[in-house]
């Protein structure tokens, strides 16, 4: 398998070349040259390898057709060593759970900090720890974060040989349960600085730090972002396995519904329907950050300002750029990479924006690719929770009750409507009290976090004492 950049560059890498890459040389993002097509006889093997195997395996088999420069025996090992019941608190890894008639709720947040940011991470911290021996090389992640993706690289990389994290986030912002996630950890090689600023402070002390090449070369820099291909990868298993699950046979169609901000956990299900998962809608579900529904509904992908960037209730997905959409637009556009460079080097950098509602691809998006979408806001978000509760007695976190709201919208009988959960209600109490007035129920092992010993250090937005520290702790 070989992968190509969505703007054109004809270069032909590996997976072990992009695994700790970001972006493409010319910009772009890396997706297969071609999906590998599963047929109805192998998806039937996978079903019984799910139900008798487990997991893992499954995530072998799917992530082996993809990968072919690792030997199959360690892939099958990696694999195994991440999808745990002991990691991921079941057996099944994503327990599907039934909410009424056609509806169910996906569980992708039981994983070590409660997102579904784990389901990949987890993976990409065993594939690079074995990536980087076979090298015999090392990797700093240097990073910024307002909450869950930091805390997910943390959890994943902790302990893991050859990896440090140097992970940024602003002093005082995050919520104490955030907090106490990240700066708990003990492990010599997780680094968590409190920038005295704003999230955006921290994120142009990483940029300057990525933009001077001779530091960045020298101390290995390198990222955990959401647009590394191995992440989005990972995610396409839970495709299947939701599928899997919501149907006894493979004559049936299932849809999701996916709370989105940066496109990878959707992008993730467009790779498993373009592979012949047999998927009837994507359902596109965004908060009031709407960039991606308003492209759906109108063909117009705008770029926000950050005065037109709102802090929301479903923090996660707070976006004013969706940067996984590029690989969607690069197959909707018939893969033309000199298109997709003129739209999103050259339109979004001109205009901010592009505008595809007279593309016949556009009008196909729903048709060919089952794509539709919808938002919610704060006011949805609450009714949507509280409703769940009543009904159900099921708490659902904020995102998730985002993606329940659209998936309402967009049912169809007879089609089992799977909803991704993506966090745990306890990461987001504020709202939850403020919609139930009750206090979500805290996993076990979370209990009395915010007590524990703190490891973090604090600094100004000083790029030079960012650096400093770096160099000072690789000590070369
Ligand atoms: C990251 C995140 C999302 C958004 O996922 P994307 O892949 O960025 O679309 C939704 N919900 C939660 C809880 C998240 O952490």
């Amino acid at each position: 398998m070989f992968y190509i950049s969505t703007r054109g560059a004809t270069d032909r890498k590996r997976f072990c070349e992009i695994l700790l890459e970001g972006l493409a040389p010319d910009g772009g993002l890396y997706l297969p040259e071609s999906y590998p097509q599963v047929t109805d006889a192998t998806l039937e093997r996978w079903r019984e390898i799910y139900h008798r195997q487990g997991y893992a395996v499954l995530a072998y088999e799917i992530l082996s057709l993809y990968i072919d420069d690792i030997p199959a025996a360690d892939l099958r090992a990696l694999c195994a060593k991440t999808y745990t019941a002991e990691v991921f608190g079941t057996g099944e890894i994503v327990p599907l759970r039934h909410l009424e008639s056609d509806v169910w709720l996906e569980a992708l947040s039981n994983g070590p900090t409660l997102a579904f940011k784990d389901m990949a991470m987890q993976l990409l911290g065993n594939l690079f720890e074995y990536e980087l021996a076979r090298r015999g090389d090392e990797l700093n992640i240097l990073g910024a974060t307002s909450g869950d993706t930091g805390s997910a690289a943390e959890y994943a990389m902790r302990g893991k040989k050859g990896v440090r994290v140097f992970m940024t986030s602003p002093h005082g912002r995050m919520s104490a349960f955030q907090q106490a996630q990240m700066f708990s950890l003990q492990d010599a090689n997780i680094y968590n600085i409190a920038v005295k600023g704003v999230f955006d402070d921290c994120q142009d002390m990483v940029k300057a730090v990525s933009n001077d090449l001779s530091f960045k070369r020298k101390y290995k820099i390198g990222t955990v972002n959401s647009i590394n291909w191995a992440r989005l990868l990972a995610q396409v298993v839970y495709y299947f396995a939701g599928y899997i699950q919501a149907t006894e046979n493979n004559s049936q169609k299932v849809s999701f519904a996916v709370p989105s901000g940066n496109f990878g956990n959707v992008c993730a299900g467009h790779v498993a329907r373009m592979m012949g998962l047999p998927i009837a809608e994507l359902v596109v579900a965004t908060n009031e950050n709407d960039v991606l529904d308003e492209f759906f509904r109108t063909g117009v992908y705008r770029v926000r300002g950050s005065a037109d960037t709102f802090e929301t209730s479903s923090p996660s997905m707070d976006i004013s750029k969706a940067s996984n959409f590029e690989r969607f637009v690069f197959d909707l556009l018939g893969r033309d990479g000199v298109r997709v460079k003129a739209l999103f080097s050259d339109a979004l950098g001109r205009d901010g924006q592009f505008d595809l509602s007279r593309e016949p691809a556009f009008t196909q998006a729903a048709a060919r690719y089952g794509f539709v979408s919808g938002k919610s806001t704060h006011a949805n978000r609450l009714d949507t929770i509280r409703d769940t509760w009543k009904r159900h007695e099921v708490m659902i976190d904020t995102h998730t009750a985002d993606a329940l709201k659209v998936a309402l919208e967009h049912r169809t009988a007879g089609i089992p409507m799977v909803v991704l959960e993506t966090a745990l209600p306890v990461k987001f109490a504020e709202t939850i009290v403020e919609a139930l007035g009750r206090v979500p129920v805290r996993p076990v092992k979370f209990e009395g976090i915010e007590n524990l010993p703190k490891r973090v250090t604090v600094m100004d937005a000083d790029v030079s004492a960012i650096k400093a520290l770096i160099a000072d702790q690789c000590g070369y």
